[in-house]
């Protein structure tokens, strides 16, 4: 067992939130270590849109320009709809002038997480790899932290504050024992990265069916497409267990996507070359609370849900740059302690409101009552362009 030692915030997790949050303890010149489980960094594409206030809130750190340049600001959605009827809708001149980033950026996790993470690297504060959070206990005015190597090594720290951005199976929520409760969708979605042949290029795809929905997002890195769709009903799997991992207990293989497409696409598209092919269970959870004493959450620690609005990884990011600058302070003397009090009672709302929304949009996207699939299928289709069509409401959709 090696030697305490002391530090102002031991963060757990090198996720794109954790890698934000360090990003903002240096900053503002803070004493901490950022540490992951895993060898390396996660090369999934996972979450593929950056929204306008995640990117002003990284500007300060230097990577903005960079995920700018990587990405792609200038999609359109097609929404394909019965009938071979197509509507087209703009992502990007969202009607807001006060941003000087007025679009949605198309870019992989995995893109954004090397930028920011290449950033840290730099400035001398990379991610400590292969080293485990074990165990968690308050102590007087600290916190005295178990970190375990790959090879069994353990090593005690202590630190005036843990963040755990240690994702949804979280171990410092439940070392601090913070409960998580909500509830999981019994759908199984088909996710995969792969090349699509007969697939118009530069747009996102939305095929709206009776019995359900399809998407076509373009990724870029490292394919071409990201495709996403339910599994249907009936088919093996389709009300698997939790499996968001790749290679687990029902197999993905190209033949199922492929039939799937035939299936919601009257074009005839081919699919080959995946990348990634994976099948997942969706949840909707919140943490109880957002801190314990000297221990926080951030992330998908606290909180998972549906990915409609490509939410996830934007409010993880965003918990953590609430919450970086007022450690540093409060580590510093800068600040008093009640400055962390704000923490909890600015992002908890922020994270119910995301439940809440996610929760709706997946309802009416996967409800099988005749209204909401008329809603799906005729009313949204024709609502969406006059509501974009108009700026004051073009702007208060993106907004909201
Ligand atoms: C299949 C799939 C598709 C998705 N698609 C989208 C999408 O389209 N849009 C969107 O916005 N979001 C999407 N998401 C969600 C998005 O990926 C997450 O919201 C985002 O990764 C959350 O970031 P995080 O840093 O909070 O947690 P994570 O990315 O989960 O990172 C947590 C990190 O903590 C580490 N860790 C865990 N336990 C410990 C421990 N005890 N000690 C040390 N390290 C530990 C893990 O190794 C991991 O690196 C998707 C997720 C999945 C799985």
């Amino acid at each position: 067992m090696a030697a305490s030692e002391s530090l102002d915030v031991l963060v757990v997790g090198g996720g794109p939130t954790g890698l934000a949050l360090a990003a903002q303890l240096h900053a503002y010149g803070a004493r901490f270590r950022i540490v992951d489980r895993n060898l390396d960094r996660a090369r999934e594409s996972r979450a593929l849109a950056i929204q306008p206030r995640t990117l002003e809130a990284l500007a300060p750190f230097g990577v903005t320009d960079t995920l700018v340049a990587r990405g792609n600001p200038a999609v359109q959605l097609r929404m394909h709809l019965p009938g071979r009827r197509t509507v087209r809708l703009p992502l990007f001149d969202i009607g807001v002038a006060d941003t000087p980033y007025p679009f949605l950026l198309f870019l992989s996790q995995a893109e954004t997480e090397s930028v920011v993470g290449s950033r840290l690297a730099e400035d001398g504060t990379a991610v400590e790899r292969g080293t485990e959070l074990v165990e968690l206990t308050g102590e007087g005015g600290h916190v005295a932290c178990r970190l375990r190597q790959r090879d069994g090594t353990e090593e005690n720290v202590r630190a005036r504050y843990v963040v755990g951005c240690d994702g949804a199976r979280s171990t410092v929520r439940d070392q601090a024992g913070i409960g998580f409760d909500g509830y999981s969708y019994p759908q199984t979605f088909l996710l995969a990265d792969l090349e699509v042949d007969g697939l118009e290029r530069g747009a996102a795809h939305a095929y709206m069916t009776e019995t359900g929905m399809l998407f076509f997002f373009p990724l870029g890195s490292p394919a071409s497409w990201r495709m996403l769709a339910m599994r249907p009903s009936g088919t093996p799997g389709a009300k698997g267990p939790d499996v968001r991992r790749p290679g687990a207990e029902n197999p993905v293989d190209i033949g199922q996507l492929q039939s799937i497409v035939d299936r919601y696409v009257s074009d005839r598209l081919l699919l080959r070359d995946p990348v990634w092919m994976t099948d997942f269970r969706i949840h909707n959870r919140g943490a109880k609370n957002y801190r314990s004493d000297r221990v926080f959450l951030a992330g998908d620690a606290a909180h998972i849900h549906s990915p409609a609005g490509a939410q996830g990884m934007n409010t993880g990011i965003q918990d953590a740059l609430n919450l970086g600058w007022k450690l540093a302070l409060v580590c510093r003397d800068a600040a008093p302690a009640a400055l962390l009090d704000t923490y909890e009672s600015e992002r908890a709302p922020v994270g119910r409101n995301v439940l809440r929304f996610t929760d709706r949009a997946f309802i009416i996207a996967t409800s099988r009552s005749p209204l909401l699939r008329l809603a799906r299928t005729h009313l949204a289709p024709r609502l969406a362009p006059l509501v974009l069509r108009l700026p004051a409401l073009r702007a208060a959709a993106f907004r909201r």
